[in-house]
């Protein structure tokens, strides 16, 4: 089993977060250190560490990510204007907590690249 993180505290509730969006397969929570005015994580209820470790079985729940997105986007009255998601995958991609999180950000132009 993959080793938890700070994350798996957050989804059970063990430590404080804005948490916007929970179902049973995603929690969305927003992000400790928002670099735009909308910056929502949304990670998966399991530990999958990396993109690396995703496999067939993990689809339905990865699909919840990108619905809870676009749910959370509208609710966040950001969806027409639009928005950037974000998935970042070991060292090179910037990748600093090891359980998949998909970067919902927003709220002002992004430009061509978001680092
Ligand atoms: P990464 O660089 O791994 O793609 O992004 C990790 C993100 O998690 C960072 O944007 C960081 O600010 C956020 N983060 C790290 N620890 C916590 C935490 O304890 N609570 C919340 N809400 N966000 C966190």
């Amino acid at each position: 089993m993959a080793e938890e993180t700070i994350f798996s505290k957050i989804i059970r509730g063990e430590i404080p977060a804005d948490i916007v969006y929970q179902d049973e397969l995603v929690t969305a929570f927003t992000d400790i250190s928002p670099r735009t005015p909308t910056h929502v994580l949304i990670i998966p209820n399991i530990v999958i560490p990396t993109c690396n470790d995703i496999t067939a079985e993990h689809e339905p729940t990865l699909g919840r990510m990108f619905t809870a997105a676009a749910k959370i986007a509208k609710a966040k009255g950001i969806d027409e204007d639009g928005y950037r998601l974000i998935v970042n995958c070991n060292k090179h991609g910037g990748q600093e907590v090891y359980h998949i999180h998909m970067h919902l950000v927003g709220g002002q132009p992004l430009g061509p690249m978001l680092a």
